[in-house]
Parts: structure tokens; sequence; C-alpha cells
């Protein structure tokens, strides 16, 4: 049997762009995924005549000369996306519980002009809160790759609070809340979130935000492409039930319980938890370490409902909309109907045509709320769950129509998914979206390392630093950079 030299576990973003990574650099590489279609949180996937996107909504720093455009470019598939630039005059826009809304600018000099037409006293404090977000964005810029860096640090900025950050620079409460508006992108709490974390994702979107014309599968598929024409392969139904070790090393996984595969290295973009709950003959992992890894906290799962609308009723329009029924955004307790529906993240699927298909409507959820259906699968949760979804999307469809009303008498088709279905999935721990929270109380601990013990076992994915389309991606550079070298990888990234 030929021995790999890396088998990577899973085909999200984390995966395929690591596997593409070292195909390119020569490696002899073999993704499996477990699921049937490739893709992960990339999966687009059919209902009647129109394709719904499981995870990705939209992506920033794919601009000429940002950083994300940089990695894909490399990587092969820059050039080949299909992508709609979302409007720079407001990409996001804020609705606040006070009936009050604000816009999220392209560029830092429109996105401080914009809000300080409403808060002229903040101007100053505006200022000062991009300056601090840009010098976080800055960390993985093109420049620092090319001086043969994937990062120039950050550790002091992992350990600051967002919610912090925003009171030292911004007297105002009203715009403190406006400019944590985008907080469902990382599931943001009150009390753990990182200013590190709020400031790559905002900075990529602040650079320009864009969403994908025709689904997000697009890019899974142009990165098995790539994966093939260097020489990898992509096997799919093919779960990793076992990864067996000899001594401090992988030896071997195990598909589907049945097949074994040899290989030199193994990168795994699963869950940690789950990686390390497949180690088979482990005397280097202590039980220590494990429980400690479970303790810690992942963020919590999304509800999604999905919108199709009737033919040309709905014009597409290129912002994202965040609908707070809480005073405060950071609050989870906003009720709506008797539901917990704390905030709504409205998004429209980007398509050639003028008009609209499919909408998303993105929801938090915690997986104590379907406890009743812990222990079902997919398609066979029963009648009840299928009533408690609808009723649920209702009430949602109910709250945004009083923000946005065209959309209701517009809508043809409701589809839905919740955190079980992420679970189910991707195997997601508790469908979190997000994987591990990266608290700042203590990043060194929720910030893993890509190396483990295990000496040739590396993780990847997008519980290991940022989550999020350009999170993973250059957590696998990261990861890739351990067989690679990080001054080698980061130039050949940089001057792509
Ligand atoms: C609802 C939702 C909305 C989001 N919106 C955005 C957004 O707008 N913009 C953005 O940038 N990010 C967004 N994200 C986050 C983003 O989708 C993820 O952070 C990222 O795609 C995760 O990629 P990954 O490769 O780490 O994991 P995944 O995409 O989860 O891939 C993991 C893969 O591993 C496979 N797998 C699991 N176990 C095994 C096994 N034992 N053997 C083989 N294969 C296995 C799974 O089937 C899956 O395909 C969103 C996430 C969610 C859930």
């Amino acid at each position: 049997m030929a021995k790999e030299d890396v088998v990577i576990i899973g085909s999200g973003l984390g995966g395929l762009s690591a596997a593409v990574m070292l195909a390119r650099e020569g490696k002899r590489v073999l993704v499996v995924e477990r699921q049937r279609v490739v893709g992960g949180c990339l999966q687009s996937f059919r209902r009647g005549r129109h394709l719904l996107d499981t995870g990705i909504h939209y992506v920033g720093a794919l601009a000429d000369g940002a950083i994300l455009n940089q990695y894909f470019r490399y990587l092969g598939v820059m050039d080949r996306l299909r992508l709609a630039r979302l409007d720079d005059e407001g990409f996001d826009c804020i609705h606040l519980a006070d009936g009050s809304s604000y816009l999220h600018a392209a560029g830092y000099d429109r996105f401080v002009e914009t809000l300080a037409r409403d808060f002229p006293r903040e101007r100053a404090g505006l200022e000062a809160f991009c300056a601090r977000m840009r010098e976080v964005g800055e960390l993985i810029s093109p420049e620092v790759l090319r001086s043969g860096r994937l990062s120039a640090g950050g550790l002091e900025y992992m350990s600051l609070s967002a919610v912090g950050e925003l009171e030292r620079c911004i007297g105002d409460e009203k715009l403190r809340q406006v400019l944590a508006g985008s907080l469902p992108l990382y599931a943001g709490k009150r009390e753990s979130a990182s200013f590190y974390i709020h400031a790559m994702i905002n900075h990529s979107n602040i650079e320009g935000a864009y969403s994908f014309v025709g689904g997000t599968q697009q890019l899974a598929d142009l990165l098995v492409e790539e994966l093939r024409r260097h020489g990898g392969e992509i096997r799919t139904s093919a779960e990793v039930t076992r990864i067996h070790l000899n001594g401090d090393c992988v030896e071997w996984v195990e598909l589907n319980g049945e097949e074994r595969i040899e290989t030199a290295s193994v990168i795994s973009s699963i869950h940690p938890c789950h990686t390390f709950s497949l180690l088979d003959n482990n005397q280097v992992i202590k039980r220590a370490f494990y429980t400690r890894l479970q303790t810690l906290e992942n963020s919590y799962g999304i509800f999604t409902v999905y919108l199709t609308f009737k033919k040309d009723t709905v014009r597409y329009e290129n912002r994202n909309h965040y609908i707070y029924n809480t005073e405060d955004v950071w609050s989870l307790e906003g009720k709506f109907g008797g539901l917990d529906i704390p905030w709504v993240l409205f998004s429209m699927q980007a398509s050639d045509a003028p008009y609209c298909e499919v909408a998303t409507l993105l929801i938090p959820m915690q997986l104590k709320e379907l406890e009743r259906w812990l222990e079902t699968k997919s398609g066979h949760r029963g009648a009840d769950y299928e009533a408690f979804k609808a009723h649920f999307a209702e009430q949602i469809i109910e709250l945004v129509h009083q923000r946005i009303p065209y959309l209701k008498p517009a809508i043809e088709k409701v589809y839905t998914a919740s955190p079980l279905t992420y679970r189910d999935y991707t195997g997601t721990p508790d469908g979190s979206a997000y994987g591990i929270v990266k608290d700042f109380h203590n990043p060194i601990v929720n910030h893993l390392p890509a190396r483990t013990r295990i000496r040739n076992l590396l993780l990847t994915g997008q519980s290991l630093n940022v989550h999020g389309a350009l999170g993973v991606v250059v957590s696998s550079a990261v990861t890739c950079s351990e067989l690679l070298g990080v001054e080698y990888l980061a130039k050949k990234i940089g001057n792509a």
C-alpha cells in the first residue's frame, strides 16, 4: 500500500486550503471527508430550483491587495471566483432595538465619516478605535507575508476585551453598541469577546466585503480542482474512525471502521476534542489534557432560516442587516413571541440577476433549547421537531417583517437548519457555529497551537486561531508551515 505524505481530515475550507498548499509544494496529499459532498461549511445544497449555502454568507479582505485575495491567488482560485462586492456605502446595516439604524461603510475614512455624521463628538474616538482595529488586521498583511512571516504577532491584542477597547475609545454607549453590531460574526459575549477576534473580522470587512455569486460550493470545487491539478486526492464518504499511534507518532488512520491508510503525517481540521477522541493506542496525550480541552467553551450554535422568493419580487440588496431585539446588543435575552430571539442577521444570496431568489436569516441558539431531540439523527427527528422549527421560523420572519416589510409577502418557501443539523453534518460539538471560544481572559489556553504532542499530528480549522473564511485559511498556512517552513511558505504566498 502506498504511503501518503499527509492525510487531511475534513474537506471544509480549513482542510482544503491546507491540502492545496501542501500539494502545490510537492507533498503527496489525501483529503478524507465523511460526507458525500466536499466543502463542510462551504457546501451549497439544492432545494427545488435553488442552491442554499450552509455556512459562509459574506467574506472580507478579497479586494486586490487584501490578505485573503493574496491567499486565494496563491491557492490558484482567486481569478475564477464569482464574487459580488457589498455596498461600500454600507455593507452592514445595524438596526438597534430602539428603531434606529446605522451603516458600517467600507474603507476606514468612509467608515468613520458615516458614523461621525450621527456621532460628531465621537470622531476622535472612532478614529482611535479604527486605528486599533487596523493594527490587528495588519498583523497578517501581504507585506508581512513577503517579509517571511505569516503573522507579526498579536498576543497582546488577544488578551484585550472587545468591550474594554470600545469603552476605552468611545464615550457614547449607543455608538459602542453600533460598533459591536456585527458581533454575530463571532458569537460575541460581553464577558469573553476578544478584541483580537473582533478586529480581525471587522478589519477584513471594512477593507471590502464580498458575497459569492451562485453559492459558496464554487470555492470548495475550485480548491478540489487545484488539489487534483497538483497531484492530490480527495475521498468522500470516508470518515476517519481511528487515528492509530505507534509511540508518539501516527502510523495509520482508519476509514469507516475498516480501511487503513498509512501516512507520514496527519492534519486534522475537525474539532480538536473530536480529533483526540479518535486516538487509538495512545500513551502520549494525557487524560488531564483531554479533560481540560473538553472544558473549553464552544461558541453557541446558529439556527438558520432560508427564504426563497417568488420570481422577480425582491430586488437584490448588497447589504446585510443585523436586527437587534435587545437593548444591549451583547445580551442573548431578547424574547419575541415567547421565544429567545435576541438578534437576526439577514443576508441575501448574491446572483447575476437583479432580483434575489434566496435569503438567509441567522439567529443564535443554544443546544439546550433542542434537548428533546439530542439523541435523534437528521431526517428522523419527528413531527414535533419540524413543528418547533416551523414555529420558530415564523416568529423570526415576523420580527424581521417589522424592519423589512417587503420580504414577507414575497416568500415562496421556508427551509430551516438548527444547531443539530450542523452538529450532525460537520461534527462540531453541541452544534457550535464557530468552535472553541477565544475568551480574552486566557488566550494562551484557547488559541491552540497547530503542533500536538504527537509528532506527526497537526491541527487546523476554525477552533485554532480565528474562525471564518479568513481565519481558517491563515490557520492552514500556520499548520502547513510546520511541514514546509514559515519563511519559505510565507514568501511563496506573499509573492504569488
Ligand atoms: C451558520 C454559519 C454562518 C457562518 N457565516 C460565516 C460568514 O458569513 N463568513 C465567514 O467567514 N464565516 C462564516 N461562518 C464560519 C465559517 O463557516 C467556518 O468558520 C469555517 O467554514 C470552518 O471551516 P473548517 O474547515 O474549520 O470546518 P468545517 O467547514 O466544519 O469542515 C470540517 C469538515 O470535516 C468533516 N469531518 C468531520 N468529522 C470527520 C471525520 N471523522 N472524518 C472525515 N471528515 C470529517 C466534516 O464533514 C466537514 O466537512 C459561519 C458558520 C456558520 C455555522
